[in-house]
């Protein structure tokens, strides 16, 4: 139990903020951040910034999981999407919080902060990130 809560509080600022980085010379950004531009490779080195990404995007396409390992079988069928983040960095994430027939091409999502999975044999809970529907205002 503490070594999971101590974990979970370290893990947070990177994963909880979407702490991305940006190239100085190409201006693409990625996230998770990179340790230098794949596209500039050397000559950006040294000039990767890190930016707050807002954590926000639409979904690129996405499949419905119905087998799934151990760890996450009382969550199937769960949807995983490709969003397309509105800074421009594409990622996989499980959408929850809406019916699985809700789930559409070029839905806007927002991340939100949500336990992954449980550590059947230790308890150990694992955090991250993952997508629900923007509800329009
Ligand atoms: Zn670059």
């Amino acid at each position: 139990m503490g070594e999971g809560v101590a974990r979970f509080w370290r893990e947070i600022p990177q994963r909880y903020n979407f702490i991305g980085n940006k190239c100085g010379s190409c201006k693409r950004i990625f996230f998770p951040p990179r340790e230098s531009c794949p596209y500039c490779r050397r000559k950006s080195m040294g000039k990767m910034k890190d930016i707050k990404l807002n954590g926000k995007g639409e979904i690129v396409t996405y499949t419905i999981i119905h087998v799934s390992s151990e760890d996450f079988e009382e969550q199937v069928p769960y949807p995983i999407a490709i969003i397309k983040l509105d800074e421009g960095p594409q990622i996989t994430a499980q959408i929850v919080d809406c019916n699985i027939d809700d789930v559409k091409i070029g839905m806007k999502v927002e991340s939100t902060f949500r336990k992954i999975r449980q550590d059947g044999s230790t308890g150990a809970i694992y955090y991250g990130y993952k997508f629900k529907k923007v509800i329009e205002q």
